[in-house]
């Protein structure tokens, strides 16, 4: 008899745990993703700051799976399914649309930026979700300092190097204070004409108060820290406007050229393709096991599911969608297997956590709230465990050491795709004069 096919979309926290916990199913296991890696999006802001290098919060989604026999990996972006005739349509570099049938599928497919409805912020204020989006915030941010630099006009400097971060959630907060340490570190002595320890950097946010899934107490000692390290936090008011100039906040302009975008996330398409209900976000809603209602063998997982539990959705984190994940794949094995089926989901949380620069977080666990080092120690240990490989883990733990001890960052590269005609033309003005001097 032809092994059942199982095919699952995304291969981030949930997915990738769902085919895991697949390893000993006598079944095809299909694993499509648009890129070709697993991304460790928690440290995407280090990547963004120059403290690592894309390739330390990244592994090839093939690597990791290459002992699993029974996972076949597909670099692809699914379009679309037709769950009547239990297909997923996939296309790739070839060719569009091409079905991939299954009898069970599991999709994984995550969140994307949300603008409140206002997409045209979007060309002026990227966000931050993709390896993509971290080396291009990189490439901004660094070459705002060369751009003030070589900038004559001193008047310029300040719009060059003001930094507005929109959104005092996690990523916003660790953002401001990495960034923030960055001038003040590692580009402090760098600079000539500017004073790189000049730049200000400004965190917006509509909510009354930063870090807002954490208490009250903890919400004051982050903003505490990040403005102890120069962080103005400005909150309370949305962004009225974003353009080339900068941002409006409450009707003043703080002029920049460096908007990055942290605010709001909308769910993946999975909704859309299943035409199934979903939550004023956009989310999937499930059932208790994740399937789909009236279809047993669909499931959705991670930041594209919503599901209540103790009358609150569950929040869009790393561990929901690993838990679901590993949940998702225990049941379509004992489904396949005979055995009885598990228990309703349940969500275990084991708290959260945000970095606010060196040697400081905060830590909320059950009743356990903590700020300072130690939180710190907790937060680096456990984000050093959740990284996909022992060989990551080492390097950035070898990285994160010499950076606290140095002040040095492991990427300061500026790699921009559209960069070389500049280059090319400016060094072939350059080779010219020179051969036009001999
Ligand atoms: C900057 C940032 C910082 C964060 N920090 C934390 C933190 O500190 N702690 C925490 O718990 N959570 C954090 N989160 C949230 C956490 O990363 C998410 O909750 C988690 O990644 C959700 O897992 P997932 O499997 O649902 O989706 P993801 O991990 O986002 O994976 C989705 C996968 O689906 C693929 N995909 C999407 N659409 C398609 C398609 N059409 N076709 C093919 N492939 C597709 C994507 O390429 C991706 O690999 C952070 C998120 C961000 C963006």
């Amino acid at each position: 008899m032809a092994e059942p096919r199982i095919v699952i979309v995304g291969a981030g926290f949930g997915g990738l745990a769902a085919t895991k916990a697949l390893r000993k199913t006598r079944a095809q296991i299909t694993l499509i993703d648009r890129t070709n890696h697993h991304l460790f999006q928690p440290l995407l802001y280090q990547v963004a700051t120059a403290v690592l290098t894309p390739s330390q919060i990244a592994t090839p989604i093939r690597s990791i799976l290459s002992n699993q026999k029974n996972a076949t990996v597909i670099l692809g972006e699914v379009t679309g399914v037709d769950k009547d005739r239990k297909y997923v349509f996939v296309t790739d570099a070839d060719r569009q649309n091409v079905p991939i049938s299954y009898d069970y599928l599991i999709l994984a497919t995550g969140a994307a930026h949300s603008y409140f409805g206002h997409n045209e912020f979007e060309k002026f204020a990227p966000g931050l979700k993709s390896l993509a989006d971290a080396e291009a915030a990189r490439n901004k941010i660094l070459k705002a300092f060369e751009l003030a630099e070589a900038e004559e006009d001193p008047k310029r400097h300040q719009d060059l190097l003001t930094f507005v971060l929109v959104g005092a959630g996690p990523t916003g907060v660790e953002l401001g204070s990495a960034l923030a340490l960055l001038v003040r570190t590692s580009l402090k002595t760098d600079f000539r004409r500017i004073n790189p320890v000049s730049a200000r950097i400004v965190l917006v946010d509509m909510a009354p108060r930063v870090l807002s899934p954490f208490s009250e107490k903890l919400s004051r000692a982050a903003k505490a820290r990040l403005e102890k390290l120069g962080v103005e936090v400005r909150l309370g008011h949305s962004v009225d406007q974003i353009d080339a100039d900068g941002v409006v906040v409450a009707g003043e302009r703080i002029a920049s050229k460096t908007v990055i975008w942290t605010a709001g996330v909308a769910p993946s398409a999975a909704g859309k393709w299943l035409n199934v209900e979903t939550d004023r976000a956009g989310r999937v809603r499930v059932q208790k096991d994740l399937s789909v209602p009236s279809h047993s063998e669909i499931f959705v997982i991670g930041d594209t599911a919503s599901l209540d539990q103790d009358g609150k959705p569950l929040p869009g984190v790393a561990q929901v969608a690993m838990q679901q994940g590993r949940y998702a794949g225990k049941l379509i094995h004992k489904r396949l297997t005979g055995g009885a089926p598990p228990v309703p989901f349940s969500y275990f949380d084991k708290g959260n956590m945000a970095v606010v620069g060196k040697g400081f977080a905060v830590l909320q666990s059950g009743k356990v709230q903590m700020s300072g080092f130690g939180a710190w120690l907790a937060w680096a240990g456990i984000h050093l465990q959740f990284l996909a490989t022992s060989s990551l883990r080492l390097s950035v733990f070898l990285q994160w050491v010499w950076t606290y001890v140095t002040g040095q960052r492991g990427s300061r590269l500026i790699v921009d795709p559209h960069a070389p005609e500049i280059a090319t033309s400016t060094a072939d003005t350059a080779m010219k004069a020179v051969a036009a001097s001999k």
